[in-house]
């Protein structure tokens, strides 16, 4: 008899730290016990318990396309017939290159890595290298991965769990790392005051989408790009999430902002294990072989996730997508407006392209403060209903959620009505 989900965790339990090996799948945050997936297609997960449901986690963001994706698919059996590692340069590296610097204004050259994490981390290393100079600002609420400077007042599954700053961190190297509260201005031209000439770098997820969605006041990206400027700080923006989602060149092409540096994740590995780091050119050739800054990867540039990544980005480049996409996210922002006026109960429910959050509170959220603030229990109330009625929304008030274009609108307007009912019996 196949296994539960229930004695599957059971054995997980016993063999993996939480029973996972990525902390949020373990519905730490809103309780119960995490379903096991054996199977995804297009906008539904199966899981081992045989339940279908409407996925708007989407794999944490890559899965723009929706779930096993024919194209991708296919690219990735085409290339596997050539073989899996070949540890040599190989074509791919250079379509996928020549599609980056293309979609994203800001890079003139780009370096594969195999995750999102590892990108940030080249890239603060990299700032570090090019300027001299040691301090970094980050911001409350961002996550950038678990790289040791950049988890400290950390989102996603760090906050989820109530310790945004991890144990195993040296004070040594959490002082070089400055914190500023999101979309504070003030705050911005106080540190840059004082620390200016010692920063090396800001990096910021510009819309930043691992504590719920929050977006940026008007103005303030331009602020931080001209502070930067004055100061001789690389500015990075961490676009894993935000890259190829908001628009096929992220935030800095729908705001018309140019990082120095951008680390880019999730999409761009088509559901396989890819990151990747890009910028100026004057920049980037201070990483090995050409500069003094060491970065390398044995899979890194691996034929078979840059096939998924290319067919990815291609399929991006079709003409309407991000419109249809924008219309589902509105579609699903409009319902729960409208179920939050006729329960008066406080909804605030951002949203960009086929991104969205829920958040119960009366007031937009702005930082780190005010989504802490946000309703825990009436969120956790809200998910489990869902869920039970066969939508998978993200299980921690501070993720955002994600369609795709396999999202087809009977999905959207059955997800929309379960959510719009699940909000009246709250
Ligand atoms: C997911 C994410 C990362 C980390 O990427 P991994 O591939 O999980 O290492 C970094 N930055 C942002 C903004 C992310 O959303």
């Amino acid at each position: 008899m196949p296994s539960s989900s229930n004695d599957l965790f059971q054995r997980a339990q016993q063999l993996m730290p939480g029973g996972v090996n990525s902390p949020v799948r373990a519905f730490r945050s809103v309780g119960g016990t995490p379903f096991f997936t054996k199977k995804a297609r297009g906008a539904t997960l199966t899981t081992v318990d045989d339940r279908e449901l409407i996925d708007f986690v989407c794999t944490w963001g890559p899965a723009i396309h929706g779930h096993n994706n024919p194209v991708i698919r296919d690219a990735i059996a085409k290339a596997l017939e050539k073989g899996t590692s070949f540890g040599t340069p190989n074509p791919y590296e250079i379509e996928m290159a020549e599609l980056i610097v293309e979609l994203v204004p800001s890079v003139e050259k780009v370096r594969m890595v195999n995750s999102g994490t590892e990108a940030t981390m080249t890239a603060i290393r990299l700032a570090r290298g090019y300027t001299g100079r040691d301090k970094i600002i980050k911001f409350a609420g961002c996550y950038h991965g678990h790289v040791d400077s950049l988890l400290i007042k950390a989102g996603s599954g760090a906050l989820t769990l109530g310790n945004p700053d991890s144990a195993g961190i040296p004070d040594s190297f959490a002082q070089e790392t400055i914190v500023l509260p999101f979309n504070d201005s003030q705050a911005l031209e106080v540190a840059f005051q004082e620390f200016g000439d010692q920063l090396a770098a800001v990096i910021l997820e510009p819309y930043p989408a691992n504590v719920g969605l929050i977006m940026p006041k008007e103005g303030y990206l331009q602020s931080l790009r001209d502070l930067c400027s004055k100061h001789g700080s690389v500015l990075i923006f961490d676009e894993v999430m935000t890259g190829f989602r908001v628009s096929a060149g992220g935030v800095q092409q729908r705001d018309a902002i140019t990082p120095d540096l951008t680390a880019l994740g999730k999409i761009i590995g088509g559901g396989l294990p890819v990151g990747a780091l890009g910028g100026k050119a004057e920049i980037m050739d201070f990483l090995a072989p050409l500069g003094p800054v060491y970065q390398a990867g044995t899979l890194s540039g691996n034929p078979l996730a840059m096939a998924a990544g290319i067919a990815s980005l291609r399929m991006l480049q079709e003409s309407d997508i991000y419109d249809r996409l924008e219309k589902m996210g509105q579609q699903v922002q409009d319902a729960v407006t409208t179920a939050a006026q006729e329960t008066g109960l406080p909804i605030q429910v951002p949203q960009v392209a086929s991104m969205f959050c829920i958040y119960f509170a009366e007031e937009t959220v702005e930082n780190l403060d005010d989504a802490i603030a946000t309703d825990t229990d009436r969120f956790n109330k809200f998910f489990h209903t869902c869920l039970d009625n066969g939508v998978y929304l993200p299980p921690s008030k501070y993720e955002a959620n994600f369609i795709s274009t396999a999202h087809e609108q009977t999905a959207i307007d059955q997800a929309c009505d379960v959510i719009v009912k699940a909000i009246h019996g709250l």
